[in-house]
């Protein structure tokens, strides 16, 4: 099955060697019934687990009677969802989309349009600031403002209008915003990077900053949103309130692919009919998933899954410092771990805690990261960790 995939897909990724047939909570099962904690999680797009019961039974409920409208129509179900998702972040009004990176793409040109038209910014000359190390998305805007070769390098060319500062650096942000500034575009937490945490004041300081700036914030939680840190949003975590937030990920459950922007009514409005849109975006399937998402996220027991169960991760993880983890970086259920390199790559670390039915990927060179679903018990997360141990031994 593997030499088939080699052979009829493109090579954009290259999996770890297992074949997986099924998936129940944190477990995935492979072809052979070999059985592996899953502590990647869809790269968090299913912090509920794999076939979450209630997220499940939402999306059969609405298969049997309406699966897409296109928003050529209204469809009973994308008002509750938007309303839902509003009451959860304290934001207005959302952009329904499918991918993350539509997510991203959307909110550059709400960015752009609110500063043409509200900020008066000269025609063409708006630019939005981003931070070094980032990762948004795939598509060629998105690349255009990576800071990775292997994202870049044979796609150009680029599209104009964005500036890079360091992540984590609030003067040299607050010296790249101007007259022409759109936005500020950061992760609160950079995932791929590593799971780079930045100091604390530094997304109050992004806040500030933009404000004095008569520019706008927008954070992209498609990955560090949705319970992953202990919090609804990674923004909690400083009481700061972005202009756009930009989800994804586990806003589908793991069962559909659903993003938005979610944004002050007033940046929102600079979209009118005809500007933007998408056949999928806010399907009515979509909508009924996430708007269990949200009914989940509502009870708060997740975030306090991931902040109770991020202590846990924390001790297990400090006890193997010097023991093969050179270093570590947490937020709730969220960590990325420097491995001793003279231990193998992150990819190698990645096999071989496959082979202790452990499922994790590398992200740069010796980091690993853990994102296990946010229903893992403390049992089956100290089980993890004793297999790292091992591995590490
Ligand atoms: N933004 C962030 C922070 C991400 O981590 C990702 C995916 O990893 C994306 C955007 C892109 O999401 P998608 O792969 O759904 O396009």
């Amino acid at each position: 099955m593997i030499r088939a995939e080699q052979d009829t897909l493109a090579h954009n990724y290259h999996p770890l060697p297992v074949v997986v047939a099924r998936a129940e909570g944190v477990w995935v099962e492979d072809v052979e019934g070999r059985r592996y904690l899953d502590l990647l999680a869809g790269y968090s797009a299913l912090n509920f687990g794999h076939r979450h019961p209630g997220l499940i039974d939402a999306a059969h409920r609405q298969l049997d009677v309406l699966t897409l409208t296109s928003r050529a129509f209204h469809n009973d179900r994308l008002a509750g969802f938007a309303e839902g998702l509003a009451a959860l972040t304290g934001l207005d009004m959302t952009l329904p989309m499918n991918t993350g990176a539509e997510a991203v793409e959307s909110a550059v040109k709400i960015a752009r349009k609110w500063a043409y038209e509200v900020k008066g910014v000269a025609p063409g000359a708006a630019t939005i600031v981003v931070a070094d190390g980032n990762f948004h998305g795939r598509t060629t805007t998105i690349v255009s403002f990576s800071t990775d070769e292997s994202a870049r390098a044979g796609f150009g060319p680029f599209t104009p209008g964005f500036r890079v500062v360091p992540y984590n650096d609030l003067p040299a942000l607050e010296a790249a915003l101007d007259d022409t500034t759109a936005a500020v575009l950061v992760e609160p937490i950079q995932g791929e990077a590593g799971v780079l945490i930045p100091d604390d004041g530094y997304l109050a300081g992004v806040r500030e900053a933009t404000r004095r700036a008569g520019c706008l914030f927008i954070a992209d939680e498609i990955q560090s949103g949705l319970g992953r840190t202990g919090t609804t949003l990674a923004v909690d975590h400083e009481s700061v309130r972005p202009d756009l937030l930009l989800l994804g990920k586990a806003l589908g459950g793991g069962i559909v692919p659903v993003s938005a922007v979610v944004g002050r009514r007033d940046v929102m409005s600079v979209l009118r009919p005809g500007e933007h849109g998408s056949t999928f975006g806010g399907n009515p399937l979509a909508a009924a998933v996430g708007s269990a998402v949200v009914d989940l996220l509502a009870t708060g027991e997740y975030q306090r899954r991931a902040a109770e169960l991020g202590e846990v991760l924390r001790e297990g993880l400090t006890a193997l410092l010097g023991r093969g983890v050179t270093g570590f970086r947490a937020r709730g259920l969220w960590a990325g771990v420097d491995i001793e390199p003279s231990l193998g790559t992150g990819r190698d670390i990645s096999e071989r805690l496959m082979a202790e039915g452990v499922l994790v990927k590398d992200t740069h060179g010796t980091t690993i990261r853990i994102a296990p679903p946010l229903t893992i018990t403390a049992d089956e997360l100290r089980g993890a960790l004793g297999a790292l141990e091992k591995v590490l031994g």
